[in-house]
């Protein structure tokens, strides 16, 4: 991959991250809300407990993304951007336009599916 495309992924992705970090942020800071706020009653806690759940999977997603991105990030740093961490080849583009931060080719990604 040119260096002028690695660049333009970068950017994007630089973006993600930044998208990505501070929504991580405001969902750890309502987790912290709910546990502050004391539940009045039974429902109400089960409310609150559900939505603490609900924040935290959601948090947890975002977190793996962001490490991904992270890991992309670093990959363009590198120079190895684009290529698959399992077989080395180059990704097909328009799966790095839709997943930029995407790890392996379409054929080490389905086999990583079907083994998992
Ligand atoms: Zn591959």
């Amino acid at each position: 991959m040119d260096q002028k495309r690695m660049e333009q992924f970068g950017k994007r992705l630089e973006t993600r991250r930044q998208e990505l970090r501070r929504s991580v942020t405001h969902k750890q800071q309502s987790g912290r809300t709910l546990d502050d706020s004391l539940a009045p009653d039974v429902i109400d806690r089960a409310a609150s407990t559900y939505a603490k759940d609900f924040l935290f999977r959601q948090s947890t997603n975002e977190r793996h993304l962001l490490e991904m991105v992270e890991d992309s990030l670093g990959r363009v740093r590198d120079g190895s951007f684009g290529q698959c961490l399992s077989c080395g080849e180059g990704i097909n583009s328009k799966r790095l336009e839709a997943v930029p931060w995407t790890r392996y080719c379409i054929a080490c990604q389905e086999k990583i599916e079907r083994a998992s």
